[in-house]
This record gives C-alpha cells, sequence and structure tokens, in this order.
C-alpha cells in the first residue's frame, strides 16, 4: 500500500508516543520497557492503516500487539486512528520487515499476521515476498517454539508460492482453507483487514494457512 507521500509524515512519526524510534534497542525488551507487562506479543507484518490490528487489540486485551509498517504515509493513518482510539496494547513500528531479527530477540514473539502482503510477482523478487523461506527462517528465530504465522491473501498465485515454501522452510502446515468466508470454522471470529473487505466486497475468495514448527 502506497498513498501519496504526505507532507510531514515522517516527523509527525518520530514525535508520536505510539511509535518506537530505534526499535533495535528494545530488543529483548518489549514486555518489560515497551508494554510493561509479560502479556505475549503478536505482530503483523506490513499493516497498512491498521484497523485489524487496532480491532484485534480491542478484543484482546491481554495480549500486546506490535504492527510494523515500511510507508511512514500509511502509517500515519494508523497513528491517526490510534489518537482516537487510545488502544494500551498497541505500539507501531516503522521500518522494513527484513531486519526483524534485530528489533526481536529469539523466543520475544508469540504469533505473527501477514494480511494481504505485496505480491512481487517477478521471480527474481520471491525473495522480497513475506511468506517466502527467507522470512519464514527470520520468523522462525523470533518465534516460541510452540509459535504460529497467520497469512491471509485474495492474491492466488502469491498463497500458492506461499504454500509451497512452506516445507523447505521446514514449518507445518496445520491449517488451510481457500475460502476464508465460507469456511465456518477457520472464520469463527475473523477480523477483517482493510484490503480484506475491500477484496471480498468485489467477489473474490480469501486464501487463509495457519503455520508453525510444532513437532520439528
Ligand atoms: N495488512 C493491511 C495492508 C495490506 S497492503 C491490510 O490487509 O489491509 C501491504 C502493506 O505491507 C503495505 O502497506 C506495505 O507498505 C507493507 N509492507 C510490504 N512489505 C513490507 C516490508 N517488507 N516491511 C514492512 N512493511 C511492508
Amino acid at each position: 500500500m502506497r498513498l501519496r507521500n504526505i507532507a510531514g509524515s515522517r516527523e509527525v512519526i518520530a514525535d508520536s508516543k505510539f511509535t518506537v524510534k530505534d526499535p533495535e534497542t528494545k530488543k529483548g525488551l518489549w514486555k518489560k520497557e515497551v508494554f510493561g507487562n509479560d502479556k505475549p506479543i503478536h505482530i503483523e507484518i506490513g499493516m497498512g492503516k491498521g484497523r485489524f490490528l487496532m480491532d484485534m487489540a480491542e478484543l484482546n486485551p491481554d495480549i500486546n500487539y506490535v504492527g510494523i509498517e515500511k510507508y511512514s504515509s500509511v502509517l500515519l493513518r494508523a497513528i491517526q486512528k490510534q489518537e482516537q482510539r487510545l488502544l494500551p496494547n498497541v505500539i507501531f513500528i516503522r521500518m522494513e520487515a527484513e531486519i526483524i531479527g534485530d528489533v526481536f530477540a529469539p523466543g520475544e514473539v508469540d504469533k505473527i499476521y501477514l494480511n494481504f502482503s505485496d505480491p512481487w510477482p517477478k521471480d527474481r523478487h520471491a525473495k522480497r515476498r513475506l511468506p517466502s523461506r527467507e522470512f519464514l527462517g527470520r520468523y522462525d528465530r523470533i518465534l516460541v517454539p510452540e509459535g504460529v504465522v497467520e497469512f491471509k491473501t485474495d492474491n492466488k498465485d502469491l498463497f500458492e508460492f506461499a504454500l509451497e515454501e512452506v516445507e523447505p522452510a521446514g514449518w507445518n502446515l496445520d491449517k488451510v482453507t481457500y475460502d476464508l468466508h465460507n469456511d465456518p470454522v477457520m472464520n469463527e471470529g475473523n477480523v477483517m483487514t482493510e484490503y480484506e473487505e475491500k477484496f471480498s466486497s468485489l467477489g473474490n475468495p480469501i486464501y487463509k494457512y495457519i503455520v508453525s514448527r510444532k513437532g520439528k
């Protein structure tokens, strides 16, 4: 997601109390220093305008949520929403997800959400796709042993790619659906993202998987 460059958005983000500056300095300290509690940490990588993350945070006050987004113009929208909602268990980082291993310590994260990630359709860009084996390797290092990655998309090619990456990356496919909204079991408690509302209203089915390293 890319919005028109909004003048001053970087400065607003730098000043906002809802974002963490220099996130590498919080490695291993997210619960203690950032949230001030011992609750599990769930992160969304590529959260866009952040409504999913904030709705989840409201529904689950016993979880700490960290939203990661690389574009300041988009993150600004999330900050503006949080200024209204003032959820105590939400914080944002403006960063490129590739460096996630510098920001979270091994086992510091309990769950990772990927929602409607950029498809990077060219073969030579496969490593940039967030469900690629390279990224699964990065998630492996920061998740607790029983941690999971939950991925939703309406992009069939990206989803097929993601499914093919699971085994070579050393992960297990725990659950999968090719039509989330018509799958009563997996859709239970589903919180829609901004992209999910947009694309499902056009009639696109939503694909979802949950993967883990359970038993590995
Ligand atoms: N999750 C939201 C937005 C999906 S669009 C929703 O479902 O509505 C994908 C978002 O991920 C974009 O805002 C894009 O800027 C962000 N993004 C893509 N790759 C990223 C990366 N490597 N690091 C951080 N953010 C990324």
